[in-house]
């Protein structure tokens, strides 16, 4: 075994344990399709639609913050780690961040699995104890008069930050309007901007 062998991609070491499992009779080709079909549903751009949706329609706006999942479910976005969601408002004296302080939970169905940063020790640990000083390191500086609330997921609670929809949007179409949410906006650590002319 050369160096090369011994240190092999992680995609080719993945394939690699899958064929010595569907060979083993532990795993079947269809359970693989089943993975990876689900990976693809788990798509963050899904959580921008519901952003969307909250701006544009205030009976679904009120429907998301009483019941985050039913709403979720109402757009078509549900499943695993998606079984009980809750949103959570920004307000001009509001910002709520999330984090996973145990691991990297996120909600699958509208955030998709969490990006490296989120995941990483440093955030976890940080976010918490210097929220402000973390998002300023980010590139979100927040006027002193902005309370900061962060929301640490648990076993059960998947969060999704709605956050305020910039000024100068207001004859956008709801599509027009999801293609500027971003995932990081509905971690928390960033706003919502108009694309820069
Ligand atoms: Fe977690």
């Amino acid at each position: 075994m050369t160096r090369d062998d011994k240190f092999a991609a992680p995609a080719d070491r993945a394939a690699a344990v899958a064929d010595a499992l569907i060979d083993a009779g532990r795993l079947t080709e269809e359970d693989l399709d089943g993975v990876q079909a689900l990976e693809e549903s788990l798509d963050w751009r899904n959580g921008t639609k519901v952003v969307a949706r909250a701006w544009t329609d205030p009976e679904y706006r009120q429907r998301l913050f009483s019941d985050g999942t039913a709403a979720c479910a109402e757009l078509g976005f549900e499943g695993p780690q998606g079984e009980y969601i809750v949103a959570l408002e920004d307000t001009p004296e509001l910002k709520n961040v999330i984090v996973c302080t145990q691991c990297s939970c996120t909600a699958w169905p509208v955030l998709g699995l969490p990006p490296d940063w989120y995941k990483s020790p440093e955030y976890r640990a940080r976010v918490v104890r210097e929220p402000r000083r973390v998002l300023g390191e980010m590139g979100l500086d927040l006027p002193a008069e902005v309370k900061v609330r962060v929301w640490d997921t648990t076993a059960e609670t998947r969060f999704i930050v709605i956050p305020r929809r910039p000024a100068g949007t207001e004859d956008w179409s709801e599509s027009r309007l999801a293609e500027i949410v971003t995932r990081e906006s509905m971690i928390g650590v960033a706003l919502v901007e108009l694309p820069k002319a």
